[in-house]
């Protein structure tokens, strides 16, 4: 039996944010309605033989709070048909001006047990000029919503480099959130000028963004919360365990407009636009096991529990300490990087430059 993430991508929304380079557009409940029927009969005919667990489910977006009432039921239903459903976690992103209290009532009917709230910042300006359509006072709505309907964990996306953002606002964010126990996890992300976005030209003053992410991180430590990955921070216990098999290339399999997967190390790309989607299409692209090796060492490194040396060699049938004896004698050389018990770990405070550290892996 193998045992999987089910990720299903909900591409609504009610309106475009500035920095938005998702496939995510608005539409009306009959095109949802449409998409829903294609994707239940997505999920239905299934083409993996072998019998699969459903050992995590995240509803993503878009915005999957915005789907018409029923319509996460309606595909959850269908999951329950196809697959063996033994969730430990169902994960559904809101945002805060869609959410309701039914579709919460219909959500923890359905068996999801993890909301994931785009708030992004608490300052209204900041809000506005990002083209969110939520206020504050919206966010506060929407977690007593939650609260009602009987969540317990929440996770919260807040976002760094904003124009106008100055530090203040970070902290403003973050010790609003403190005050609220039910907010389990923080992931936290920095704008990246996309292309075809009204926000594509502006410049990231990125010295600025640097310094917000180190001040969040120690005002999140010192709030009891753990970095386990380089932007997802959380209570003990409270990682997402979904995302946590992305990040260790555990088998997913993605259901939706340009969802993706990965079984038995072959990665799946549904078509991205809805006529091709419609039509069944979709690529395959097989991974050589230099890029899956890349791909492992890139991932494991963001994480903080770092790579798993043992788990290397056995996976890839070689010796990892023999391969990259080079970079690893450099960077230790450096004091940027540890290894012990096996464990190599990219030390806490050469996270925050990560990236230039993993791409002496493959220079
Ligand atoms: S809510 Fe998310 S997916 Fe939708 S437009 Fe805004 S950033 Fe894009």
């Amino acid at each position: 039996m193998k045992s999987v993430g089910i990720y299903i991508h909900i591409p609504f929304c009610r309106s475009k944010c500035a920095y938005c380079a998702f496939d995510s557009f608005f539409a009306n409940t009959d095109t949802q309605k449409e998409y829903v029927d294609f994707l239940v009969k997505e999920i239905e005919s299934f083409w993996y033989a072998d019998d699969i667990t459903a050992d995590t489910v995240y509803f993503g977006g878009g915005t999957p709070s915005f789907l018409y009432q029923g319509g996460v039921t309606t595909i959850i239903n269908a999951l329950k048909k196809r697959f063996e459903f033994l969730p430990r976690e169902v994960s559904i992103e809101c945002n805060p001006e869609s959410v309701t209290k039914p579709k919460l009532e219909e959500y923890r009917l359905a068996g999801i047990n993890r909301i994931s709230i785009g708030l992004q910042s608490t300052s209204d300006t900041l809000l506005k000029s990002a083209g969110r359509i939520h206020t504050l006072q919206d966010f506060f709505k929407s977690v007593q919503y939650c609260e009602e309907a009987g969540f317990q964990n929440l996770s919260c996306d807040i976002m760094l480099g904003l124009p106008n953002q100055n530090i203040n606002d970070v902290t403003d964010t973050l010790n609003i959130l403190f005050k609220l126990p039910i907010i389990k996890h923080i992931s936290m992300y920095g704008l990246k000028p996309e292309k075809n976005t009204p926000w594509q030209d502006i410049v990231i003053d990125e010295d600025l963004a640097a310094d917000m992410y180190d001040t969040a991180y120690n005002l999140l430590i010192k709030n009891g919360f753990l970095r386990y990955e380089i932007s997802n921070f959380c209570k003990q216990e409270y990682e997402c365990v979904h995302n946590i098999k992305y990040w260790k290339r555990q088998d997913y399999i993605g259901f939706g407009l340009g969802a993706h997967s990965l079984i038995d190390n072959v990665r799946y790309a549904n078509a991205d636009n809805l006529n091709d989607y419609y039509s069944n299409k979709k690529e395959r692209l097989e991974l050589t096991k230099q890029q899956a090796k890349e791909e492992h060492i890139m991932l494991a490194l963001r994480m903080a529990e770092g790579l798993n040396i043992i788990d290397y060699n056995n996976k890839f049938e070689d010796n990892f300490l023999i391969e990259y004896s080079k970079p690893i004698k450099k960077l230790s050389e450096l004091g940027v990087i540890e290894l012990t018990n096996s464990v190599l770990k990219i030390k806490p405070q050469y996270m925050g430059v990560m990236n230039s550290i993993i791409v002496e892996f493959f220079s």
